[in-house]
């Protein structure tokens, strides 16, 4: 029983909020924080509030008698994995910033840094929705889209730590503009925002993806037309996924996936029109929720100390 009173120390910062957590080693949570991002303080003064938050996290444990083993961090943006660096940031300001060298001198623990969207697809590939499958691909859709492609528990993160940016696919030539620059990028179709967009557009009401769900389920037609041509867009960028990644489950999280059987039902038919050869992947919602980027981020602090 030595190692019953070791925990560690996991951030997973976004845009607004930071979710941080102290985990025991088998994945349960012991203790929760949130704090606020602001990133409008700039990068240097966020990563200040990491490094406060980080260590005030590892007091709290050693003030509960719990050890902090070593540390866990998620960010978004472009995250080299393997030099722990948070390369490039549009909602955090990031540049190029050696933030687990940091936390390191900071706590004198072991530190790793991940990418939110790929941390949080190793947690639902461990513990969550995609937890009996070896080959997963998670979809976070929300004000964009980004997927993590997991392999025995272990995710792809490129050559440039910009692996799995499903979101840039290109599916509609002719579509609206990504924030990327190009238009037609699947995220510029099919991201909630995108859905909110086109039907606010389209109604001359402002309207979020939620709401045209609802709308589409209680048979709006306009609300319905919205969503199906999300719903299309998703399943050629979900075809394409699964011609490159060959996955047994494609695990679907962020806001849009809190729609539930009205995303999974009628996604699910349209990738099976689209799929010849390929195997059909299980399609499933997130089992995590927004904790799945805190756990992903402990998870990687516990293979950062292995
Ligand atoms: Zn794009």
């Amino acid at each position: 029983m030595t190692s019953s009173g070791e925990v560690v120390v996991a951030l997973d910062v976004g845009g607004t909020g930071m979710k941080c957590a102290l985990v025991r080693p088998d994945g349960t949570t012991v203790h929760v924080e949130r704090h606020a991002t602001e990133a409008s303080r700039g990068p240097e003064a966020v990563v200040g509030t990491i490094l406060d938050v980080a260590e005030g996290l590892a007091g709290k444990a050693r003030a509960d008698g719990l050890t902090a083993v070593a540390c866990g961090i998620a960010v978004p943006g472009v995250v080299d994995e393997a030099r722990g660096v948070a390369v490039w940031s549009a909602n955090v300001g990031f540049r190029d910033v050696p933030l687990r060298e940091l936390a390191q001198a900071r706590l004198g623990l072991p530190t790793a840094l991940g990418h939110d969207v790929r941390v949080g697809g190793l947690a639902e590939a461990r513990l969550g929705a995609g937890r009996d499958a070896d080959h997963v691909l998670f979809v976070a859709i929300g004000t964009g889209i980004a997927a993590a492609h997991v392999v025995h528990g272990s995710a792809a993160a490129g050559a440039h730590g910009a692996a799995g940016e499903i979101g840039h696919i290109l599916v509609r030539p002719d579509g609206p503009r990504c924030g990327c620059g190009r238009p037609g990028c699947l995220e510029a179709v099919a991201s909630a925002s995108a859905i909110g967009r086109r039907y606010a557009e389209l109604a001359g009401a402002p309207a979020t993806a939620a709401d045209v769900a609802d709308r589409a389920a209680a048979g709006e037609p306009l609300a319905g037309r919205v969503w199906q041509e999300a719903v299309e867009a998703l399943a050629d960028g979900l075809a394409t996924g699964q011609a490159l990644f060959d996955v047994e489950t494609v695990v679907l999280g962020g806001g849009l996936a809190q729609a539930g059987a009205r995303l999974l039902d009628p996604l699910r038919a349209a990738l099976r029109e689209r799929l010849t050869f390929h195997r059909e992947p299980r399609l499933v919602a997130a089992a995590l929720g927004d904790e799945a980027g805190c756990l992903g981020a402990a998870l990687l602090a516990l293979d950062a100390r292995a």
